[in-house]
């Protein structure tokens, strides 16, 4: 059996798998990337046309370290790969004074001092006449915030990646990962890997990588909904910024016409958990698309409440939705797991901490929440 070696084998090259490739890479590391499908494939969490990246943050104020950090390294790769992969366009948060996740973004904009517009109803009404409005409800626009391309932004990662020296394999599925003394072996069907570091990035289907993730990360299928407005130039990039909205429990966010005649207004989790990914719908019943429409409409009254497009995709969800970042005992193998439904905006600065999991003992954007302890 001959074994090839490598500084860093990356498994799974997806969302946080590209991003640490490239940035592994730019560190002058020696890396091997292995991915399951044909690279840039349509099964992970990176595909559906938009992503939201906001720093006013709904999650929580502990997060805006990481998301002014991997705001540069978007504009960076930006810079590198000659593409548009951060529309910055602002993103709107909507939601009821009081309410636990606008009261988030307020603290996130006045304890980090983030540019920002703050509406009462009022003026949410006369700025944006394309939404109702509740009295109860309050808008801040983050002027950082805006829309990702996932499919170009992954795309460029690994393009950067493979010109810093990266090998990529695709149509690859890792088989097992097992460390020893003198390092990590990584099998696939028809190579042995042995490298003296691990970086496991397999999004849905990472617990068939990491035992440790068996119990702390659910599959969540994540329904994509597109609707034609009566007027498309209410919704040009440009005239709508992307957004996310809250209320009693409905919880919407989505983007301008990327495509020119339909806006993108996504709910949040709104299927049970699955199995695996193999038994996730990739079909929708009419009673579920109607329900979307109706809430969609109710929001944006000159929406049309059929949906035009939809799709689904999945991720994987941690009980806290707070991400799971950690090194194992030897320090050779490092995961990322349950990015639970918003961890695409982070993706570059992940990958930068996956390269400096690798060489430092504690980053200055690491959080002790992340570890595997930690949930
Ligand atoms: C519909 C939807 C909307 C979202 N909206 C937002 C948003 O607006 N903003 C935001 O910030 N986040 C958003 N998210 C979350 C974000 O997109 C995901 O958290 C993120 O893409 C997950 O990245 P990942 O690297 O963990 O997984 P993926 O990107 O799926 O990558 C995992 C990769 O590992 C590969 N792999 C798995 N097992 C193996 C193996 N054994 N061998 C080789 N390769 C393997 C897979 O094939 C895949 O390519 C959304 C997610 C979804 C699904």
């Amino acid at each position: 059996m001959s074994v090839t070696k490598a500084d860093v084998v990356v498994v799974g090259l997806g969302t946080v798998g590209s991003m640490a490739a490239w940035r592994l890479a730019e560190r002058g590391r020696q890396v091997i990337g292995l991915e399951q499908f044909p690279l840039m494939h349509p099964f992970g969490g990176f595909t559906g046309e938009s992503r939201l990246f906001r720093t006013a943050y709904h999650e929580g104020s502990m997060y805006v370290p990481l998301l002014l950090r991997a705001r540069e390294l978007w504009v960076e790769l930006e810079q590198l790969s000659h593409r548009d992969l951060l529309l910055k366009v602002g993103t709107l948060s909507v939601g009821q004074q009081g309410a636990a996740s606008i009261s988030n973004v307020i603290e996130s904009v006045r304890r980090h001092d983030l540019p920002h517009t703050t509406f009462d109803a009022e003026h949410l009404r006369a700025a944006y006449p394309q939404m109702r409005v509740h009295d109860d409800e309050i808008g801040v626009l983050d002027y950082l915030g805006g829309g990702l391309r996932p499919e170009a932004a992954v795309f460029s990662a690994l393009e950067q990646a493979r010109s810093l020296g990266a090998q990529l394999c695709g149509n690859t599925p890792v088989r097992s990962i097992e460390e020893r003394g003198d390092g990590v072996l990584v099998q696939t069907d028809d190579d042995t890997y042995l490298a003296e570091q691990v970086i496991v990035a397999g999004g849905a289907w990472g617990q068939k990588l990491d035992p440790r993730l068996t119990d702390l990360v659910k599959i969540y299928p994540l329904i994509l909904t597109w609707f034609m407005p009566q007027r498309i130039q209410d919704f040009a990039p440009g005239a709508f910024p992307t957004f996310i909205r809250d209320r009693d429990g409905v919880h919407f966010f989505g983007a301008p016409a990327l495509e020119g005649y339909s806006v993108k207004v996504s709910p949040d989790r709104s299927l049970p958990p699955v199995e695996s990914v193999t038994s996730m719908p990739r079909t929708l019943d009419s009673a579920v698309l109607e329900k979307l429409g109706r809430e969609a409409a109710a929001f944006f009254p000159s929406l049309h409440p059929e949906p035009v497009h939809y799709s689904v995709h999945p991720d994987a969800f941690t009980e806290t939705k707070v991400p799971i970042i950690d090194r194992s005992d030897s320090g050779r193998v490092v995961t990322f797991a349950g990015l639970s439904g918003h961890g695409f905006k982070f993706a570059p600065v992940y990958g930068e901490l996956a390269a400096q999991l690798t060489e430092d003992d504690a980053p200055a954007l690491y959080d002790e929440r992340f570890s595997v302890a930690g949930h």
